[in-house]
């Protein structure tokens, strides 16, 4: 039989699949696929239930449902002070994973560069390469996760047309600061280049810590695609209800992707999202105590077996150093701890093309249930 194509030959399973099959094989505590182990908001799924029953089961606008964009337009004039046209600059997709394949293919000609700020989200990579464009890595440097504004201006070629930023930032749980987006979104003007803003995890900050969406920043309105998700923020990370903010133009050429990919998305799902949207007012506080007693129940459990590290402002991830813990290597580490200690997390040399740096870190997430993280930290005892 003839091969498969090309452009998937070097892919591989995702590390979250694979760590989650390690884990269930090795009946270990998963704190590793980012997702929560318990339920999205009872209020959420009933409305979702209510607008099937209601009839809104057949296809949905290929653009997204009407009720969503104007929605998520208004959350981000009201949060933000940001204005999106409903009918010309919002896309609603299949989860953020999605929006991002969607920009990628719609703005990367072979043989275009995109920047990615490692260590990164995985898809951003597949992505550019199933588009034929080459990711060039800029490394955030440990500990505190900076870029270095000179290595970044330096890998700027005139072949780039992209920079993709995460912010809130898996998996550091960094939250960029106005200076540090600033220095990229400098360069972005510079350089002619669009920018995407990542900001899935828009919600989950803590410590009074405010979200900065890129677009806010002078100049960068309609230079940065902003995409965002559903799924983090009411805790339904398989309702996969995603969206991309863009100008006309660039809306136009995700739309034509989006159209012959996934044609539509879940019209019930999209409409009860909608409605999410409208309580976020309301239901923010408690989802963020929520997390912020999780982050802070988990840290200090790590910090008595030893680990040391900044307390993350943002995401439900922590980026773990384990120096002080082994000699072993991410990977490996990751793997004695599935089989040894019965704690599944991930190994983040997988969200790296070029630095070592993650090799001496674990990735945390503390999106779990109090028993889950207990458990979890009753395995690691003694370590
Ligand atoms: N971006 C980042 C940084 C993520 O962590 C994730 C996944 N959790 C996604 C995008 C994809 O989001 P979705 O599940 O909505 O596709
Ligand atoms: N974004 C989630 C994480 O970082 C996983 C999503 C996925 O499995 N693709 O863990």
């Amino acid at each position: 039989m003839k091969d498969t194509a090309v452009r998937v030959a070097d892919f591989k399973d995702s590390i979250f699949g694979v760590i989650s099959k390690l884990a269930r094989e090795h009946n270990a505590v998963n704190l590793g696929q980012g997702f929560p182990d318990f339920d999205g908001p009872d209020w959420i799924k009933e409305v979702a239930y209510q607008k099937m029953k209601d009839g809104h089961n057949q296809y949905a606008p290929f653009m997204g449902t009407q009720s969503l964009r104007q929605e998520v337009s208004l959350y981000y004039k009201k949060f933000y002070g940001l204005s999106y046209d409903p009918e010309k600059e919002i896309t609603i997709t299949v989860g953020a994973t999605e929006a991002i394949y969607l920009v990628i293919t719609a703005l990367i000609n072979p043989g275009d560069e995109v920047i990615v700020l490692e260590p990164f989200y995985d898809s951003y990579v597949a992505s550019i390469k199933m588009a034929g464009g080459i990711p060039v890595p800029v490394t955030m440097h440990a500990p505190d996760f900076t870029i270095d504004k000179k290595e970044l201006e330096n890998a700027i070629s005139p072949k780039t047309k992209l920079i993709i930023l995460n912010n809130p930032h898996n998996p550091t749980g960094k939250v960029w600061s106005r200076e540090e987006l600033l220095d990229v979104s400098l360069l972005v003007e510079k350089n002619d280049l669009y920018l995407l803003s990542d900001e899935v995890y828009e919600f989950l900050l803590f410590d009074g810590v405010k979200h900065i969406p890129t677009a806010t920043l002078e100049g960068m309105m309609e230079r940065t695609i902003t995409v965002s998700s559903a799924g983090k923020t009411f805790g339904l990370t398989g309702w996969k209800i995603g969206w991309i903010c863009a100008n006309e133009k660039v809306t136009k050429a995700c739309r034509l992707v989006h159209q012959y990919v996934t044609f539509a998305v879940s019209t019930p799902m999209q409409e009860a999202v909608a409605v999410g949207l409208t309580k976020l007012s309301d239901y923010l506080p408690d989802f963020v105590n929520l997390y912020r007693s999780k982050r802070d129940f988990f840290y200090n459990e790590l910090k008595n077996l030893g680990f040391d590290f900044k307390i993350p402002k943002g995401t439900y991830f922590m980026m773990v150093p384990i120096k002080n813990k082994t000699t072993l290597k991410d990977v490996d580490f990751a793997l004695k701890l599935i089989q040894e200690r019965k704690v599944a997390t991930v190994p983040p040399s997988a969200f790296y093309l070029k630095s070592t740096e993650g090799e001496s870190y674990l990735r945390f997430c503390f999106a779990k249930k109090e028993e889950t993280l207990k458990e979890a930290a009753k395995n690691l005892q003694g370590l």
